[in-house]
């Protein structure tokens, strides 16, 4: 792609790599908007390595501004926030080659399960300490969580498991489906499931402390959803699904420029020559591209912020590059490009990428590259 821009340049400059910078102070200010609408717990939802943003930088950051829980998918993402010397409880919620219960009484990490069968393979096993185990019930989703027929079966198991010592059952968790909408007629049916399921196992002779069914668009929209607590992980990084709140944006993407030319009017730019310069301008080249997390399918409108102006992407997203239209400015060479960042008016925002590329902010921050450093700031 270089060569279709007609001029090369020495690069004599040291350059920055592409960078991933999280800002902790972003996060803290999300768990402070979370605490405002809710006198929950707060758990720190950290999956995906936090969303992209380093699972144990957003956790250090989420519990110093009073997050008191953590939250996993997996139980092999336990152990790094346990050597960071995070102390607070951990659930994880899909364990699908199992779990090891002793390993998991004795790091104190407590599990979710949503099957006579999740829970079996627990009570098959001899542990001298009891597993601390939360009923995931299906609240409307079918996608994880015991579905309404199989509940009696799995209540009646983990009483068991209780009389024979092996787990404690500490909590009783569900999930929104509607995770978009913020609107509490949408969320009543999962929060009317959720209480027939706190009856359930009440009339069951047991009594969990903790009920939990909210995630960050419940937290910041349905007070109905929150129970005992809530499990906010988008938020943290500055994702609000519901849109109805202003979040701080938890990272920042920047890339040096690494070629700038200027080009004639009619120059076709990158692989298949999709876009062709209108008039005489120049071009930059940034070293990041859909190996990176680009995404390739952005619409003309995407754009990366050069000292404090727009300039538009431009021809198609390659693996290691991406083109940048600077106009009237030979942008020099090292030249920090940033291409998502917090609100400021000017730098596009993780929003703006995913609607760019007609997808959710969710699936941008989870799917930078190894490429990409990161550093917190
Ligand atoms: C991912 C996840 C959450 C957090 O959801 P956000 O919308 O990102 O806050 C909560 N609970 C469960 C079960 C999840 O899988």
């Amino acid at each position: 792609m270089i060569s279709t821009l007609g001029v090369s340049q020495p690069r004599s400059v040291d350059l920055l790599p592409p960078t991933l910078q999280t800002i902790p102070e972003a996060i803290g200010k999300n768990i402070a908007i979370a605490r405002a609408r809710t006198r929950s717990r707060i758990m720190a939802v950290v999956k995906a390595d936090g969303y992209g943003h380093g699972a144990v930088t957003v956790a250090r950051a989420a519990i110093a501004a009073g997050a008191e829980w953590l939250g996993t998918t997996d139980i092999a993402e336990a152990p790094r926030l346990r050597a960071a010397g995070l102390t607070v409880p951990i659930l994880t919620w899909l364990n699908p080659s199992g779990v090891d219960a002793e390993a998991a009484a004795t790091g104190r990490v407590d599990i979710a399960v949503g099957s006579v069968g999740e829970l079996e393979a627990v009570l098959e096993q001899t542990s001298p300490t009891a597993l601390r185990v939360h009923l995931h019930m299906d609240t409307g989703m079918a996608r994880e969580g015991c579905p309404v027929h199989e509940w009696d079966a799995l209540i009646a198991a983990a009483r068991q498991g209780e009389r024979q010592g092996k787990v404690r059952v500490v909590g009783l968790m569900g999930h929104l489906p509607l995770a978009d909408q913020a609107d509490s007629e949408a969320n009543a049916p999962a929060v009317s499931r959720m209480r027939q399921a706190r009856r359930a196992v009440m009339a069951a002779g047991l009594d969990p402390p903790l009920t939990h069914l909210a995630a960050t668009s419940g937290t910041l929209t349905d007070p109905a959803t929150h129970f005992g607590m809530v499990r906010f992980g988008a938020g943290l990084a500055g994702i609000d699904p519901s849109e109805t709140t202003e979040l701080h944006g938890a990272s920042r993407l920047t890339a040096p420029v690494v070629h700038s030319a200027t080009v004639k009017a009619g120059t076709p730019v990158g692989y298949g020559g999709t876009y062709v310069t209108g008039t005489p301008t120049n071009l930059s080249v940034l070293p990041l591209g859909y190996a990176d997390g680009i995404p390739r399918e952005i619409s003309p409108d995407a754009s990366v912020e050069i000292h404090g102006r727009r300039h538009p992407v431009v021809g198609r997203v390659s693996m290691d590059q991406i083109v940048i239209d600077t106009g009237a400015d030979l942008v020099p060479l090292g030249t920090t490009a940033t291409v998502f960042g917090p609100q400021d008016g000017v730098t596009p925002t993780i929003r703006d990428w995913a609607r760019w590329a007609g997808t959710i902010p969710h699936t941008l921050v989870t799917g930078i590259g190894p490429r990409v450093k990161r550093t917190v700031a």
